[in-house]
């Protein structure tokens, strides 16, 4: 089980964006060093050479970081899943044609009264929206980061 919250370092005050388990805590997301991209064929997590190419293209923004507040560890991770982990599912044209299969729920953002045509994933978490709000502000402002448990 792994806990994630955003927490003060004991030496300098300064707060990062952490995972904890088993009574070790360390910095996540930009917050923790950058490890460049593997292969999974050479012991790393990744499948294909777009995901290496779009993870190391975000070298810069890694750590170690000095937040010096709560919230900006906050949103160093939020930026982090929003770089990293953010997906979109359009629906396929097929599927959005027949009712029956799609356009149960209206799009998630806002007073926004159109109907989804699709999907978007990240942290874990689903929203229904329109063509128009299925972007990365739109999910900014949707979603917050906050403290979570996980078993992944
Ligand atoms: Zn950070
Ligand atoms: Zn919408």
């Amino acid at each position: 089980m792994n806990y994630y919250a955003a927490r003060q370092r004991d030496e300098d005050k300064k707060w990062d964006y952490t995972c904890m388990n088993d009574g070790r805590t360390w910095p996540t997301g930009y917050c923790s060093k950058f490890l460049e991209a593997k292969h999974h064929t050479e012991g790393g997590y990744f499948h294909t050479q777009e995901s290496i190419d779009k993870h190391n293209g975000f070298k810069d923004k890694y750590g170690p970081h000095n937040h010096g507040t709560k919230e900006e560890a906050m949103d160093c991770y939020k930026d982090y899943l929003l770089d990293n982990d953010l997906k979109f599912y359009p629906y396929k044209k097929s599927e959005e044609k027949n009712p029956a299969v799609r356009k149960e729920y209206r799009c998630q953002f806002g007073s926004c009264e159109s109907y989804e045509t699709g999907l978007a994933n990240i942290d874990h978490r689903t929203y229904h929206l329109c063509d128009r709000h299925q972007t990365r502000e739109a999910i900014s402002s949707l979603f917050e980061v906050g403290e979570a448990w996980s078993s992944y």
